[in-house]
């Protein structure tokens, strides 16, 4: 069969994929302790559960306007207020099937072959495959350890062009954890407010933050930078309702319009009883969340204190969202690395170490390359303490043979 241009450009999602991968070997009976799944552990909190058990009872089981029930659009523009000292009217949010669906409708408003969308790599593995979809050009800005994994105003600045449309900022960010602050936002706004770019900020991990430090986002700095961003956000990592799919944006009305239309055309309305879920989500107690963060907050530090006992990994605590982003370039340096590439070739050293981890310490990991860096490897810690030290463990004998 032949098939469009669009879908064989783009390659499945590597985390998903490393999930599966892990997940089969498990169908085996193979004890595989999973560190790829970028979702928290804990189940859905009970209060949301019993607002989605209310609205089957009560017949909420039917279309809804595409864009989402009013009841969750007034939800959002409250949370927006309450939490980000953001105002918006509900004709400025739409709801979507998911985060990834709100960046998803996004690029297909908004982009036309040839046209591009800034991306700082480290990135999350979709950005650049649905700018892609959408006939765009992903235009990726390498940041390093030294950086901080934070883009310059000096690299924006290089970056842009004529055909630039549209940047996308992710903080804290997946799969680094780095977290800009207000003065770093400034910087590149800065730069941004010269050019007529729209500005994506990808909020979903805004209450997974670490050390006491306040969350800020670009929109946040001035009316003219409001005007100019998207602010992207969803239930799945605040609430732990990664499987409710319920994402959801505010902007421009006009954007916001045009998104209508097309979830109208595609979607149709996400969910009648998960939107009813997420009513709750946002104006119910919100100390849900921090029972995560201290819970993750513990497991961050028996993670990267694990890490860094390994020969060749050098782990930086992040400063938020649930990853650890161990550089691995050690490792290529140990005696027996050669060896590993012999039985695991492959242009890709974060490949080769997440074959031979998966394989010798039955441990999955995403290889730092899906995230656009050779140099590192991904691991989620929204797993048990249990699984942590077990994992880590496993992975320090295995890695301890090639010295
Ligand atoms: C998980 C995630 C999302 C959205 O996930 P959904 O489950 O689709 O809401 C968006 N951006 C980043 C960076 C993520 O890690």
């Amino acid at each position: 069969m032949k098939f469009s241009s669009r879908i064989l450009n783009i390659k499945p999602s590597p985390t998903l994929e490393v999930t599966a991968l892990a997940n089969a070997m498990k169908a085996k009976g193979i004890d595989v302790i999973g560190f790829g799944s970028g979702e928290p552990d804990f189940d859905t909190p009970q209060s949301i559960k019993d607002a989605a058990v209310r609205a089957i009872e009560s017949g909420k089981t039917k279309y809804t306007p595409a864009g989402g029930i009013a009841e969750l659009k007034k939800a959002i523009v409250h949370k927006f207020k309450r939490d980000n000292a953001l105002e918006y009217a509900t004709s400025e949010v739409i709801v979507n099937n998911g985060g990834k669906h709100s960046f998803y409708n996004l690029m297909q408003v908004l982009l036309d072959p040839g046209e591009e969308v800034l991306i700082p790599a480290p990135y999350w593995v979709s950005y650049p495959d649905m700018v892609m979809l959408a006939g765009g050009t992903p235009i990726i800005i390498e940041t390093s350890r030294d950086s901080g994994y934070k883009i310059t105003p000096q690299q924006l600045q290089a970056a842009i062009t004529k055909q630039t449309r549209a940047i996308v900022i992710n903080s804290p960010s997946n799969p680094t954890g780095a977290t800009y602050s207000r003065d770093e936002l400034s910087a590149l706004a800065e730069v941004l407010v010269q050019h007529d770019i729209l500005l994506i900020s990808d909020d979903i991990y805004e209450s997974i933050l670490y050390d006491g430090n306040a969350f800020v986002n670009i929109a946040n700095l001035s009316e003219e930078l409001k005007k100019r961003s998207v602010v992207l956000n969803g239930v799945s990592k605040a609430y732990s309702m990664t499987g409710w799919r319920i994402g959801y944006m505010a902007g421009d009305e006009s954007l916001i319009k045009k998104i209508d239309i097309l979830q109208s055309q595609s979607t149709s309305n996400p969910t009648s009883i998960s939107q009813w879920a997420s009513v709750e989500a946002l104006m119910g107690d919100q100390r849900v969340i921090a029972e995560m963060v201290n819970a993750f907050d513990r497991r961050r530090r028996i993670i990267v204190n694990g890490l860094n006992e390994i020969p060749g990994f050098d782990c930086i605590m992040p400063p938020g969202a649930f990853y650890a982003f161990p550089d691995i370039d050690g490792v290529t340096r140990l005696p027996g690395w050669k060896s590993i590439v012999e039985r695991y070739p492959g242009p890709y050293a974060s490949s080769t170490l997440t074959s031979y981890l998966l394989e010798e310490a039955r441990v999955a990991v995403v290889p730092g390359i899906a995230f656009g860096i050779d140099r590192n490897i991904r691991l989620s810690f929204a797993t048990s303490d249990d699984n942590i030290i077990e994992g880590v463990s496993r992975m320090k004998e295995v890695v301890g043979r090639l010295i």
